[in-house]
């Protein structure tokens, strides 16, 4: 599947470890990116300074669901499972 414009749902349910511009100790779980805009696009789109994990996620069916919500429950619900 393409990625749904406007989602952000893997922008806000997971963790992220690596450092992010402005978030050097990268986002907790459940928080917004600072970068995730108010229309739930990512302002560094493109840019050098995106972190690579950002990059290297794909949208996935099994992962991003039918919408946001269902991606927020769905990577929040894999997030617990995976918590170390
Ligand atoms: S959760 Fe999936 S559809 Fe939503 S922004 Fe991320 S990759 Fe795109
Ligand atoms: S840098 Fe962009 S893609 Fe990565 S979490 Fe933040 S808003 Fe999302």
């Amino acid at each position: 599947m393409n990625c749904r414009e406007g989602c952000g749902a893997c922008c806000i349910a997971p963790s992220i470890s690596s450092p992010i511009p402005g978030m050097p100790n990268g986002k907790p779980a459940g928080e917004r990116c600072l970068h995730l805009s108010a229309v739930n696009l990512c302002g560094l789109f493109g840019k050098p300074e995106r972190p690579a994990v950002c990059g290297g996620f794909k949208a996935d069916v099994d992962v991003c669901g039918s919408s946001s919500d269902e991606a927020i429950r769905i990577l929040g619900w894999l997030e617990q499972m995976t918590a170390t």
